[in-house]
């Protein structure tokens, strides 16, 4: 049973398969959630457009994005669902709740259990496994939906949910756990405590770990797998959608699952972007509980099409660039300051940074302001190593690098600031 869940077809459909595959399901959701949904029928007809419209993946381009904010109108505004739910309330299996706030109905479909299975299963989990699950299991979705994907693909789960450091360790020792699904963070303070606790690492079960909810850095994850020889996969999710990507064994990305349709879109418009370009994730998904068309999730992100060695080819997110209202455009490319602080981040030298937009005869002018930690550094090399680490990273060229005394910058100023004017 749990192979149907996860089985690699539906990833590696061609792409003619993947466009006719969701075709079909997005004219069939479509439909029905403009003949059920309230919000779904006023939001196509506030923009002119029949459900029969909408026929491909590019037609969605028609609708509106309903940001997460919206969402929190529209509920208050039509408690406590906003008009989106399409079934009775009677039938549902749970009503979440996420700051916001938002209530969040779940009811009996299996594609987001589905989507949490192919994660796990990319991970390397599966029977036998004994699993610590920190998500929570109240209130928010994470815990139960990753419960629910570990029992289908055989494994046992211990439901330790958040917190409880001494006892988590203990639980781990005790049980001989494999597996983790929890925050990076929280993997770290449970590592920390048994090594605290004197037991040695190789007495340490664990054998691999599946994150979410948090950032993964580069060096935590180096950590994980060189000095505690845990296996990792990160998966990217959100608590309306359930889990948007995950990643494969070649850690290129996270995979778009088949059970949602993931769009790259200019924030201001609404115009999805091609590869590589960064913007907005938008989401549609075939959930006949809560069909959420068009959905903004806030998140500022990247695809790329280009085939995956471990032979899935569905798009991948890049990654997770951070929130859309923290990004500057510069010549019409979203810049965000975490992309720009792991550029600068090559470079030991430079003790404080600060990115600044300004405009300059109708022109964006992208200056990086540079503090040196030590004098006597090689100003060139530094100078043409920011310039091509920024073009790599923020995919927009650098117009003026500038080197300012130490103490200009101060500690809490913003790392990429917007200072043009538009008269
Ligand atoms: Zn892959």
């Amino acid at each position: 049973m749990a192979e149907e869940f996860y089985q690699a077809d539906r990833e590696a459909m061609t792409p003619a398969e993947r466009e006719s595959y969701y075709a079909s399901r997005l004219q069939e959701i479509v439909a029905y959630a403009y003949e059920r949904a309230p919000a779904v029928r006023e939001k196509l007809e506030r923009a002119g457009v029949k459900p029969g419209e909408i026929r491909t993946v590019a037609d969605l381009a028609r609708i509106p994005v309903t940001e997460k904010d919206n969402l929190v109108a529209l509920q208050k505004a039509a408690p406590p669902f906003g008009g989106f739910l399409a079934v009775p309330p009677q039938s549902l299996k749970h009503v979440f709740f996420s700051p916001g706030p938002l209530y969040d109905p779940q009811g009996t479909e299996e594609d987001l259990a589905r989507a949490a299975v192919k994660a796990f299963h990319a991970a390397g989990f599966g029977p036998g496994d004994i699993v610590i699950n920190a998500f929570s299991y109240h209130l928010v979705p994470a815990g139960l939906l990753l419960d629910e994907a570990l029992q289908v693909l055989g494994a046992t789960v211990v439901p330790t949910g958040v917190g409880n450091t001494d006892l988590q360790v203990k639980i781990i020792v005790d049980l001989r756990a494999t597996g983790y699904v929890g925050t990076p963070s929280f993997l770290l303070t449970l590592l920390k405590r048994a090594d605290e606790l004197g037991i040695p690492r190789t007495a340490l079960p664990l054998k691999r770990a599946l994150f979410t909810a948090e950032p993964l850095p580069p060096s935590l994850r180096k950590a994980f797998e060189e000095e505690y020889g845990l296996a990792t996969a990160n998966a990217y999710a959100t608590a309306d959608l359930g889990l948007l990507g995950y990643e494969c064994p070649q850690k290129s990305g996270f995979h778009i699952p088949a059970e949602v349709i993931v769009e790259i879109v200019d924030p201001a418009t609404g115009e999805p972007l091609g590869p590589g370009e960064p913007g907005e994730v938008v989401v549609t998904t075939f959930n006949r509980t809560y069909p959420l068309i068009r959905f903004g999730t806030g998140d500022l992100s990247a695809y790329t099409a280009e085939p995956c060695l471990c032979g899935r080819t569905s798009a991948r997110l890049v990654a997770i660039l951070g929130r859309v209202g923290d990004a500057v455009k510069v010549r019409g490319m979203f810049v965000h300051p975490t992309q720009l602080a792991e550029a600068l981040s090559r470079f030991p030298e430079v003790a404080r940074y600060q990115g600044v937009v300004t405009r300059l005869g109708h022109q964006d002018l992208f200056t990086v302001r540079v503090e040196l930690g030590a004098e006597g550094a090689d100003r060139q090399a530094l100078s043409g190593g920011i310039q091509a680490q920024v073009r790599a990273l923020c995919r927009v060229g650098l117009d003026r690098l500038e080197w300012v005394a130490p103490g200009t910058i101060p500690a809490e100023a913003k790392k990429l600031v917007d200072e043009r004017t538009w008269e």
